[in-house]
């Protein structure tokens, strides 16, 4: 099933001289499960293709839909809960506030969309114990590593019934080590079903996802497909 959809998507900034195409047909599809890097050289278009794919920003042309849903159909609440349901955002800044624990960042949002304030705890907990931070729940996030931080900015994004994560270069502020884990456990949160893009400048991190999209002057330009593993040559072998 695909999570997120985008049909010739197109947004212009500005005008006249300074008209820029951000995006220019754009087509993109994600599924349940999958994750998808994006990669392109500044100003290619990749922060505006998860801006528009988060319906933090409308497109000029085209339609986008997420889970099943054509956002440009929503009314303006509709999307709005769209946005703290189903869509997940972590940045490469990590945005916790400073004031509550991590367990009670991941649970804020649930807790703002109206989930019980328990329900919304098991909920936090189960996310940052997904990321392996069970023991770090009570702490606050200046007395957690760049990379925990990070790791409960993922556990927030991924916490109650969100479908589609984006992340704007999550791993763009760690080092080598704590950004593989970061793109490991994006991929680990796709196996259980979740969709993702990721905007990633590394191409080592960007062979954690299962396709690679790379944009130039808002277009796509290319799409990689994983290479096929030793295993499905083996069962190639195997066909009659
Ligand atoms: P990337 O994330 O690949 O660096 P962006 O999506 O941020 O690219 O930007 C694509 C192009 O659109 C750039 O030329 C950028 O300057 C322009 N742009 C992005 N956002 C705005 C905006 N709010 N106003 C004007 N121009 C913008």
């Amino acid at each position: 099933m695909s999570i997120l959809e985008l049909r010739g998507v197109a947004k212009t900034y500005g005008d006249g001289a300074a008209e820029v195409h951000a995006l220019d047909g754009v087509d993109l599809t994600v599924t349940a499960g999958q994750m998808v890097a994006v990669m392109g050289p500044s100003g290619s278009g990749k922060s505006t293709l998860l801006t528009i794919a988060g319906s933090l920003e409308e497109p000029d042309r085209g339609e986008v839909l997420v889970a099943g849903m054509a956002l440009r159909e929503l009314s303006r609440n509709a999307r709005a809960r769209l946005r703290r349901r189903t869509v997940g955002y972590v940045f490469q800044d990590f945005n916790l506030l400073p004031g509550l624990t991590a367990a009670e960042n991941v649970a804020l949002p649930l807790e703002l969309d109206g989930v019980p304030g328990r329900t919304a705890r098991g909920a936090a907990l189960r996310a940052l114990e997904e990321v392996g931070l069970s023991a770090r729940a009570p702490h606050f996030p200046d007395q957690l590593s760049g990379g925990e931080r990070q790791r409960v900015a993922i556990a927030r994004a991924v916490a109650g019934e969100r479908r589609l994560l984006l992340a704007d270069e999550p791993s763009g502020a760690l080092d080598s080590g704590n950004a593989e884990a970061v793109m490991r456990l994006i991929h680990s949160a796709c196996k259980r079903g979740v969709a993702a893009v990721v905007v990633t400048h590394d191409a080592q991190l960007a062979s954690w996802a299962d396709r690679v999209v790379f944009l130039r002057d808002g277009k796509i330009v290319d799409q990689t497909m994983p290479m096929a593993g030793p295993e499905s040559l083996l069962s190639q072998g195997q066909t009659p």
